[in-house]
C-alpha cells in the first residue's frame, strides 16, 4: 500500500486516514474527529488541542478567554537552529496561537470556573513566561471571584528557549495554587498525554485533585532518559496514568468520553450548594469508582442521621 512509506502523521495533512499511534489501526479521520480524538480500535486517547479541548469541556458559547495578547519575548537572545523569536512568530502563523495556553472563564454544565488549557501544538506545550504568567492570572481571578480552578495539562516541560525564565514559572505557579488553597478555593488537575517535565514537577500535581486521562504518559524525565541512567529495565507501564494511580500519585482517571460530565460532578461537591442538588451523577464506570460512590453514599447516611434530628 503506497500510504505506508509516509512514517510520520506530519506527511499526511488534512488526510482521511490517520494511523493510531497505539495500536497501528487505520482510522477514518472524520470518525476519529467526532470521537474527539480517541482510538475506535484500542481507545488510546491522542493529544487533543486546547479549542478542541474547551468545546468539549465548557458549555456552548460560555468561554470567555482572558489575556490572549500576552505575548513571549526573547530574554536571552536564544538561538538553536532558528533564534526563538523567529520561531515564536512561525507557531504563531502555524497554530494560530498566540502561546501554549488559552485562559478564561467558562461553564461546565452550568457550574462557572476558571479554565487553562495547555496546547502541545504550540511548541510542545511548553511552560514559558507566558503560559505561567496566565496561569498565576488565572489562579488571582479565581481566588477574587471564588471560582474553582481547572487546569489542563499537555506538556513536554519547561520552555528551554526561555532558560531560567522558563523554570521560574514553576515556583510562580506553585505560588499562586498554594494562595487559592489557604482561601479555600478549590482546583483541579487533569493530567493528559503527555504531561512531564517542570509542568508535571509544578502546577499540574499541586492541585487539589489530579484527574488523568487513560494511557497518558506523566512523568518528570522521559522513560528512556531514567532506564539509560539507571542502567536497568523500567517496569511494565511505568509513568502511565494506570501506574500512577496504583502508586498513589494521582487521584483517579476518566475517559474523555466521560470527563465533562465528571468535571461537573467533582466541581459541584467542591463548589458545594444547590450546584450539588441540582446535578445528578452519572452511572458509575467501572467496580472501582461503584466502591468509591458506595463508600461516599454510607458515609452520607451516617452523617445525615444527626443533622435529621436538628431539622
Ligand atoms: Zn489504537
Amino acid at each position: 500500500m503506497a500510504w505506508t512509506r509516509f512514517g510520520k502523521k506530519k506527511d499526511m495533512p488534512g488526510g482521511l486516514w490517520i494511523k493510531c499511534e497505539s495500536c497501528g489501526a487505520m482510522l477514518f479521520r472524520k470518525e476519529f474527529e467526532q470521537k474527539n480524538r480517541v482510538c475506535g480500535t484500542c481507545g488510546y486517547h491522542f493529544t487533543l488541542p486546547a479549542r478542541e479541548r474547551i468545546a468539549l469541556t465548557a458549555d456552548p458559547g460560555s468561554f470567555e478567554e482572558m489575556w490572549k495578547d500576552l505575548r513571549a519575548h526573547d530574554v536571552l537572545g536564544f538561538n538553536d537552529r532558528v533564534p526563538y523569536a523567529e520561531k515564536l512568530v512561525a507557531t504563531k502563523l502555524k497554530t494560530g496561537e498566540a502561546d501554549a495556553i488559552v485562559c478564561g472563564t467558562g461553564k461546565v454544565k452550568g457550574i462557572a470556573c476558571a479554565l487553562g488549557v495547555m496546547n502541545f501544538q504550540f511548541l510542545g506545550g511548553s511552560m514559558g513566561m507566558v503560559v505561567g504568567e496566565k496561569i498565576a492570572l488565572l489562579c488571582e481571578l479565581a481566588l477574587e471571584r471564588r471560582l474553582p480552578v481547572v487546569l489542563f495539562a499537555c506538556s513536554g516541560g519547561a520552555r528551554m528557549h526561555e532558560g531560567a525564565v522558563s523554570l521560574m514559572q514553576m515556583a510562580k505557579t506553585c505560588g499562586a495554587l498554594q494562595r487559592m488553597n489557604q482561601a479555600g478555593v478549590p482546583s483541579i488537575s487533569v493530567l493528559t498525554h503527555p504531561t512531564t517535565g517542570g509542568v508535571t514537577a509544578s502546577f499540574a500535581s499541586v492541585c487539589d485533585l489530579l484527574i488523568a486521562e487513560p494511557g497518558a504518559l506523566i512523568g518528570f524525565a522521559g522513560p528512556r532518559v531514567i532506564a539509560t541512567t539507571i542502567k536497568k529495565e523500567l517496569p511494565k507501564g511505568f509513568q502511565r496514568s494506570e501506574f500512577l494511580l496504583e502508586k498513589g500519585q494521582i487521584d483517579r482517571i476518566v475517559p474523555r468520553a466521560q470527563l465533562r460530565d465528571e468535571l461537573a460532578r467533582l466541581l459541584a461537591y467542591a463548589t458545594g450548594g444547590d450546584a450539588v442538588l441540582a446535578f445528578k451523577p452519572q452511572a458509575v464506570a467501572t467496580e472501582a469508582e461503584a466502591t468509591a460512590v458506595a463508600v461516599a453514599v454510607d458515609d452520607g447516611k451516617a452523617k445525615k442521621k444527626p443533622k435529621a434530628k436538628k431539622a
